[in-house]
């Protein structure tokens, strides 16, 4: 179990890149590591500029976050540093959000425990389960055990623009805004839960869900973004909310000149939604009063995220550490350096 005495940063935004350990594959294929991580906040990437001797050709560019975190970091300490200090947020009436970014094979899911294909890992090792585990810590703690709060959750995943139940057979659900611009997912299931067992049952039976029907699991992944949310109610009425989003594959954006129509338009759906969310963040980051949630289905549903004097955001950039991944490497990069 964590600390609760940890120090909890003050700022709003906080932007975090992981670089996953090289893989089996890679290794096999002698594939060139370009990422070096000097300092907790810097992280260097060493691009080739021929295809000859690395040693001689390297363009080094500096990059600086909140945190960077090398190979050799956990799942745990990942969480620490970005969720971790956001969870006490929701029990004082305001709004989190974590999102994992980065292209397909990053490591999104795999920080974020969603992932069940695998023996290697499983959901109890996440920052769902994490921050999951932390709320009952804190639930149970004086000062908010006497408060009678009820603990919910939802998972739902956004696909080319619609909104599917993860935790009810994949229903395609509406999103509605009313006239006070209050943004509503019809009929997501809010499923309540009465301890930490419970969540991680539910992020299970989500992601199995996730996966589910695909023969291909990974690539329809990779095209949708995955919400799992952790709400907050007093006497039914909603205190606060976490919504941990593991986006679709960055690299997808780039699918926008593909000779199949529904990749083209996936395509352009994925960059539409990350486009929005950059500004979206950008906006609460730099206290706009005008917030560009209505220009994907993403930002729409998040919309209380987006605004209000207590909602805090972290992004965590996931990167590769191959030099063929080098180019999506610097998008992701300059992305999340273009949030901050
Ligand atoms: P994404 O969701 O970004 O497409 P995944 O989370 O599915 O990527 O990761 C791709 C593969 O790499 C998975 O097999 C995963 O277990 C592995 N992986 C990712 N990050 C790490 C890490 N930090 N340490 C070890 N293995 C990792
Ligand atoms: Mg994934």
């Amino acid at each position: 179990p964590l600390s609760l005495t940890d120090p909890i940063e003050e700022h709003r935004i906080c932007v975090c890149v992981r670089k996953r350990p090289l893989n089996k594959q890679e290794l096999l294929k002698k594939e060139c590591d370009v990422i070096t991580v000097p300092s907790k906040c810097v992280l260097l990437v060493h691009e080739p500029k021929q295809k000859v001797d690395l040693t001689k050709y390297l363009e080094t560019q500096a990059f600086r976050f909140d945190f960077s975190f090398d190979e050799s970091s956990s799942n745990e300490m990942v969480y620490r540093f970005t969720a971790r200090p956001l969870v006490e947020t929701i029990f004082e009436g305001g709004k989190a959000t974590c999102f994992a970014y980065g292209q397909t094979g990053s490591g999104k899911t795999h920080t974020m425990g969603g992932d069940f294909s695998g023996r290697a890992q499983n959901a109890s090792k996440g920052i769902y389960a994490f921050a999951s585990q932390d709320v009952f810590l804190l639930l149970n703690q004086p000062r908010y055990r006497s408060q009678n709060l009820e603990v919910y959750v939802t998972f739902f995943e956004i696909y080319n623009g619609k909104v599917f139940d993860l935790l009810n057979k994949k229903a395609k659900l509406r999103v509605l805004e009313d006239g006070k611009q209050q943004v509503q997912v019809v009929g997501l299931q809010e499923r309540q839960v009465g301890c930490a067992e419970d969540v991680i049952r539910m992020i299970e039976m989500g992601s199995a869900c996730r996966t589910s029907g695909q023969t291909f699991a990974n690539a329809s992944s990779s095209r949708s973004h995955a919400c799992f949310q952790i709400i907050l109610r007093r006497r039914g009425k909603l205190l606060g909310k976490f919504s941990l989003v593991d986006l679709a594959g960055n690299e997808r954006g780039a699918d926008t000149s593909s000779a199949d129509r529904q990749t083209r338009m996936e395509g352009a759906e994925i960059n539409k939604s990350l486009l929005a969310l950059k500004e979206c963040i950008r906006a609460l980051g730099q206290n706009k009063s005008h917030t560009p949630f209505r220009e994907s289905k993403l930002t729409q549903v998040l919309r209380d995220s987006f605004i209000g004097t207590n909602s805090r955001t972290c992004m965590i950039a996931m990167i590769s550490p191959g030099m063929s991944s080098c180019e999506y490497t610097l998008n992701t990069l300059r992305y999340a350096d273009r949030v901050k």
